[in-house]
């Protein structure tokens, strides 16, 4: 029987946490070890998701954590949601990712833009599980700059005609409503897409190396007919996708931190255990190193965090700060979990070890709801005042 799960605690932060968002923590981080943890590298060897575990993570309120309660959200304080990310995490990107698409970037618009309808048909739904969600802003011509946007809505009659294409679009094939950004004559609005409309398909992108857990997919969208009650009546341009993409960055600062942890946990473990050169590779300088690397930096990480969450439970949270968090903690976790490989050798390639699942789901954590250096740029242009996204696109002379 492997010893429990050691989350790494090195300058005592649990203090720092009430006896609530302990519980959020420990509650999620017990079912990850007995739900998760036992079926997760099947799950990523066959590319697929738990959708299993869909009910029970509705039933943890794992879905739409902050939301009011009248929509059957737990309504929890941002400190305990984050906590709740990093268990996820520490399991699988894939949930966390389920999660963050569920909450911060389905629920959280149709609670900050939508009408009061949209809002008592679906987040109910969404938060018990019994529908799933998708968001659909990146193209395949439009990535880092979203406002390249090429999908269009027309006004047609009494409602809108969308045409064009999402790609990478986390839970496509299996979402019963997708929230659509499409330019329109007005500007950049968002819609309400339920499956089955006609004129939308959403067929699930293949040959994944990396988040195999996670479904992944593409929306088209032919002279796909939805009525104006479909859209977000006060999604006005591309701060409210943007506002969305902040919601998720916060949770994945914190699940970046668990998928660290995760690695850390195991390579100590691993390096306390593994005999060589007559004795256990702990005692090596080398690995020492590597592993008091690994602590130093997930400690640091997690009083960012903790910090975040507090500032955006006092409301005083600056998005360029989620920016710091997300391109800080998910390069730190990457780190860590190609350190935590390294320790583990051979061994540390197999699916029963977490280390190179993690190392793998990182790469795409590392690009996804804007990329570690288009972070560095939100930071940069904050602190500098000069904004460095674009360049000149003419060659110099020498070219
Ligand atoms: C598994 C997975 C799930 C995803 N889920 C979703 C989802 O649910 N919904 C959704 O809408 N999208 C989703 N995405 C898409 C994701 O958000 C994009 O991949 C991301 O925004 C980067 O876009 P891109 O891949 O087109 O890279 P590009 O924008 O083409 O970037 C390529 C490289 O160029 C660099 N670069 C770009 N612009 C600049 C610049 N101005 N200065 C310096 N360097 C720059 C980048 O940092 C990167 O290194 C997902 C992606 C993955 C991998």
């Amino acid at each position: 029987m492997p010893a429990p799960y050691q989350s790494p605690d090195y300058y005592q932060l649990d203090e720092l946490l009430t006896d609530e968002q302990r519980m959020a923590r420990d509650t999620v981080r017990d079912w990850v070890g007995e739900r998760v943890l036992p079926v997760i590298a099947r799950h990523y060897q066959a590319c697929t998701f738990p959708s299993d575990l869909i009910p029970e993570m509705a039933q943890l309120g794992l879905f739409g954590t902050t939301l009011p309660e009248r929509y059957g959200c737990a309504a929890m304080d941002h400190v305990s949601s984050g906590l709740v990310m990093q268990e996820l995490e520490r399991g699988d990107s894939a949930l966390r990712s389920f999660a963050s698409v569920q909450s911060s970037l389905v629920m959280f618009p149709i609670h900050a833009y939508g009408s009061e309808e949209q809002k008592d048909r679906w987040l109910p739904l969404l938060a018990k599980g019994a529908a799933v969600g998708c968001f659909g802003l990146t193209e395949p011509d439009a990535g880092s700059d979203p406002g390249s946007m090429k999908t269009r809505a027309a006004r047609r009659g009494d409602g809108w005609v969308l045409n064009g294409a999402k790609m990478w679009i986390t839970n496509g094939t299996v979402a019963d409503v997708a929230v659509v950004w499409a330019r329109t004559d007005e500007g950049i609005r968002g819609f309400l897409v339920e499956k089955g409309t006609p004129g939308f398909s959403a067929p699930e992108m293949k040959g994944k190396l990396s988040l195999r857990a996670s479904v992944t997919s593409e929306l088209v969208f032919e002279d796909c007919a939805v009525p104006e009650s479909s859209r977000l009546p006060l999604a006005l341009g591309l701060r409210a996708p943007l506002s969305c993409l902040n919601q998720a960055r916060y949770g994945i600062a914190w699940g970046a931190v668990g998928a660290a942890s995760a690695c850390y946990d195991e390579a100590l473990r691993y390096a306390r255990e593994r005999i060589m050169f007559d004795g256990p590779i702990a005692r090596f300088q080398l690995v020492q190193d590597k592993l008091v690397w690994m602590l130093s930096e997930i400690t640091k990480a997690q009083l960012l965090v903790w910090r975040l969450g507090a500032l955006k439970d006092a409301g005083k949270l600056k998005h360029t700060q989620v920016s710091l968090a997300k391109m800080n903690c998910v390069w730190m976790a990457r780190e860590c979990a190609r350190m935590a490989r390294d320790i583990e050798g051979a061994n540390g390639i197999l699916d029963e070890y977490c280390a190179m699942r993690h190392m793998q789901n990182l790469e795409s954590v590392y690009t996804y709801e804007g990329t570690h250096d288009v972070h560095k740029l939100v930071v940069g242009a904050d602190i500098t005042g000069f904004e460095a996204f674009r360049a000149p696109v003419k060659p110099t002379s020498s070219n």
